[in-house]
């Protein structure tokens, strides 16, 4: 080999060059911020035609700007959603807290596996996770978690656990033809579906319940679906409740159904259900548990206060929970991946574990701490706990209250705008939280009465049909005439996830998630409409 030629690769891309990795960053914080100067949208058409017909490597050894220029034009042109007239939602802008936490954890690169490979990022783990548990349970005992790749992974572990509660031994053995089943709401995730899928259940054997107009779960029919199943011989492995549905941020009354799954597992001498809250959107109204009303030391105005009261009755439930999802990378302006797991109690976690024996790998590995025992994955990213703390302690609780207040205040003033219109009706008047979902129909059309002779089942299906098509037809219009350096950009669902009569309602959809958006761009979203119909 030749000697000079290998060491001039390792010098390359194993030396740290701190002025030549600057300088690239600085060249791509450049490059973004000249987008940022352009208007919302993907300014490069993709190119899949022949994204897999010239797959090749260069031949020969190159310097940084190399992995630069080959990840650039990905990089270049491509929405980076820090506009305020995104009000689309699943994806916001990233704070830049996140950022530094996350750059430090890429320099070091750790392992969450074992202590061995991750050094002190374990101990942030648990800084990190504990900190969201005392906002999400208030301080309980003995709290626990780990970061997950996502909310799906961390809903897994939840439905997981419920699954070793009322099937022992089922990590060994399997199902062993015992009927499972579990229990989500018609409002929630789809991931529900894909998770009793993976572990074996069967999406058929996830079970959708009604939800109320305020899309949550109706326990009335929770309890009688626990007796069917029942007496149809299953045993039902967890409950999945929603805080914050993904359209419309309904919430299910979760100690509502603590009650419920607690009757029912005494009356049948059975293990209660594992109650899991799939909180990935909505945990982020807990920085408003403490708050104080009364004294308002933040200054919210007074239409505000009511809002952060209710948050603070719904938030009550949250103790009662056995686990919780959360998701950073939604509501917390977080970078990808930061989604925790987190237990109300760590002898839960037993539920998951394996020995020693069975990770060989990890023969250092002590139960007390090495979260490679009883994790799903082998190998787990740092970034949730780096960029989790970094925003957390630097933005502070104060300034997380502040963001999280002025989105609701916003979504609370574009859902009275919009109900004032003969022709609007705002389907989510009884959440609280930063979605507005909302019908526009054509001008002259009565949207308030049609919407009460569709919950009393007065619609027939000609009127159905005709209503969704006018909703539908009306948005696509909007998207047509939009503007798209002045006016907002809104997204569509097919169904809120409230379904009277077995009905889907589809919706017109913002998310008050940039906190960069203000008063003149919903006025103008409003005006728009007036206009338009
Ligand atoms: C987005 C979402 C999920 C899934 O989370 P990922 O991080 O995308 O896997 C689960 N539940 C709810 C309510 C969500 O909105």
């Amino acid at each position: 080999m030749d000697r000079a030629h290998y060491d001039q690769v390792v010098r390359t891309f194993f030396n740290c060059d701190p002025p030549a990795i600057s300088e690239i960053f600085r060249e791509f914080l450049l490059a973004m911020q000249a987008e940022e100067t352009l208007p919302p949208a993907a300014h490069m058409t993709q190119n899949y035609e022949t994204a897999a017909a010239n797959p090749e490597i260069h031949l020969l050894p190159g310097n940084l700007k190399d992995a630069r220029d080959t990840v650039f034009p990905y990089f270049w042109g491509t929405d980076s959603w820090s506009s305020p007239l995104h009000l689309e939602n699943v994806k916001g802008p990233a704070n830049y807290a996140s950022l530094v936490g996350a750059l430090a954890c890429l320099l070091k690169n750790p392992n969450l596996c074992t202590d061995t490979y991750s050094q002190r990022s374990n101990e942030l783990e648990v800084k990190a996770v504990t900190a969201l548990a005392n906002l999400l349970f208030y301080h309980t005992k003995d709290p626990w978690g780990v970061f997950t790749m996502g909310g799906t992974i961390s809903n897994l572990y939840g439905a997981r656990i419920g699954i070793e509660k009322s099937l022992p031994g089922a990590m060994q053995r399997g199902l062993q033809g015992v009927k499972l089943a579990g229990i989500v709401s018609e409002a929630a995730h789809y991931s529900g579906r894909s998770i009793t899928g993976w572990l074996g259940l069967g999406t058929e054997n996830l079970h959708a319940i009604p939800t109320d107009a305020s899309m949550a779960m109706r326990l009335d029919l929770l309890a009688e679906k626990l007796e069917t199943l029942s007496r149809e011989g299953y045993r039902v492995a967890f409950v999945c409740a929603t805080f914050g549905t993904t359209d419309a941020f309904g919430t299910d009354d979760v100690a509502g159904i603590r009650r419920i799954l607690d009757s029912f597992a005494q009356q049948h001498s059975v293990p209660a259900p594992q109650l899991h809250v799939d909180a990935a959107v909505g945990w982020v109204l807990s920085f408003l548990a403490e708050y104080d009303t009364t004294q308002n030391p933040l200054e919210f105005s007074p239409e505000l206060l009511p809002l952060v009261q209710r948050v603070q009755q719904g938030l009550v439930g949250l103790r009662l929970a056995d686990s919780v999802t959360i998701d950073f990378h939604k509501m917390g302006w977080g970078h990808y991946p930061g989604s925790a797991f987190i237990v109300n109690r760590r002898s839960d976690l037993r539920y998951l574990s394996r020995t020693v024996e069975d990770t060989p790998y990890f023969s250092e590995a002590d139960s007390r701490r090495d979260p490679a025992l009883f994790t799903l994955e082998c190998s787990r990213p740092a970034l949730g706990p780096y960029t989790v703390m970094a925003s957390l302690n630097s933005i502070g609780l104060t300034g997380w209250q502040m963001l999280v207040a002025r989105s609701l205040e916003l979504a609370q003033r574009l859902k009275q705008n919009l109900e004032r219109l003969d022709y609007c009706k705002v389907l989510n008047l009884d959440t609280v939280g930063p979605s507005v979902v909302w019908w526009v129909l054509p001008q002259g059309r009565d949207a308030k009465a049609i919407y009460q002779d569709m919950i009393a089942g007065r619609l027939s299906t000609e009127r159905y049909h005709q209503y969704t098509h006018e909703i539908q037809k009306v948005f696509e219009r909007r998207e047509r005439e939009a503007d798209p350096k002045l006016d907002a950009r809104l997204s569509y669902t097919t169904s809120i996830g409230f379904r009277p009569h077995g009905l889907n309602l589809p919706a017109w959809k913002a998310v008050l998630f940039n906190p960069r958006t203000d008063e003149a761009i919903l006025d103008r979203l409003v005006r728009g409409i007036e206009e338009l119909s």
